[in-house]
C-alpha cells in the first residue's frame, strides 16, 4: 500500500470505530495510552494495512486491540483529530 492509500484505510477504520478516534481508556502516569512493544512479530496481522508483523499493541478497556506497525501507527497519529498530546479526550470534529 502507498502512504495514500494507508491514510485512505487510516480514515475508513476511524469511521467504523475499528481504529478508536479517543485515546485508549486505560490510563498510565505520564502516558495515556496503554501500548506494549512486542519484542517478537505477533501472529495477528496489522489492524490498519493487514501484513504481518505488527510490532504496536494497543489495549483498549472494552476489549478491543489494535496492532499496528510502527509505520502505521505514525500514519495513524497524524490522522488522528486532536493531539493526543495536547489534550485529555478527541472529542470530535469541530
Ligand atoms: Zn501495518
Amino acid at each position: 500500500m502507498t502512504p495514500d492509500e494507508l491514510r485512505a484505510k487510516i480514515r475508513a477504520l476511524m469511521a467504523s470505530g475499528d481504529l478508536p478516534i479517543e485515546p485508549p481508556s486505560i490510563e498510565r502516569r505520564g502516558s495515556r495510552e496503554a501500548r506494549v512493544l512486542y519484542a517478537i512479530p505477533s501472529s495477528e496481522p496489522c489492524t490498519i494495512c493487514g501484513e504481518p508483523g505488527p510490532q504496536v499493541v494497543l489495549f483498549y478497556m472494552a476489549g478491543l486491540v489494535v496492532r499496528l506497525h510502527a509505520a502505521c501507527d505514525a500514519l495513524w497519529q497524524q490522522e488522528r483529530p486532536g493531539a493526543p498530546d495536547s489534550h485529555d479526550r478527541a472529542t470530535g470534529a469541530s
